[in-house]
């Protein structure tokens, strides 16, 4: 079990973080620093720490859902409206109209690092082919 001392120390109530919060789940709580470009009540959004492309920003439900394979049914209204913040921040960002590409990796051939559900907006550039090092086609 996971204790934020640093709320301990303040005096405040200690919450108890699930056993295995994702660094995600720890920026959504606030416990370590993002560069966050829009948040609501259903998903946060932050640029990525080791960008891929000029603009690269993670958006992730605010509910910690590991993997693509993990959601549910009920899920289908947050997952559109991780959609709608796409291309809301697309458009912000200036990348609508030239082009971008989303990504969702799905655990170990997906290359999956970070297991909570998260969606990448990469752009501002030509971003080569889908897939590198494909021999399958
Ligand atoms: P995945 O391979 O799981 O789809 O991608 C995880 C992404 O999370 C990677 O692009 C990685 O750079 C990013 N990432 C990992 N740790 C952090 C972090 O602490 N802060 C931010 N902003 N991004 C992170």
């Amino acid at each position: 079990m996971e204790v934020n001392y640093a709320e301990v120390r303040s005096g405040k109530p200690p919450r108890i973080l699930r056993p295995m919060a994702t660094i995600f789940e720890k920026i959504i709580a606030g416990e370590i620093p993002a560069n966050i470009v829009h948040r609501d009540d259903r998903v946060i959004a932050f640029r990525d720490i080791g960008p891929q492309a000029p603009v690269h920003i993670l958006i992730v439900p605010n509910k910690p859902i590991p993997t693509v394979n993990d959601i549910s049914d009920d899920d289908e209204r947050m997952l559109g409206h991780m959609f709608i913040v796409a291309r809301d921040l697309a458009k912000k960002e200036g990348i609508a109209e030239n082009g971008f590409r989303l990504i969702v990796n799905c655990n170990k051939h997906g290359g999956q690092v970070v297991f909570h559900l998260h969606m990448h907006l990469v752009g501002g550039a030509p971003l080569g082919p889908m897939l590198s090092g494909g021999t399958h086609g």
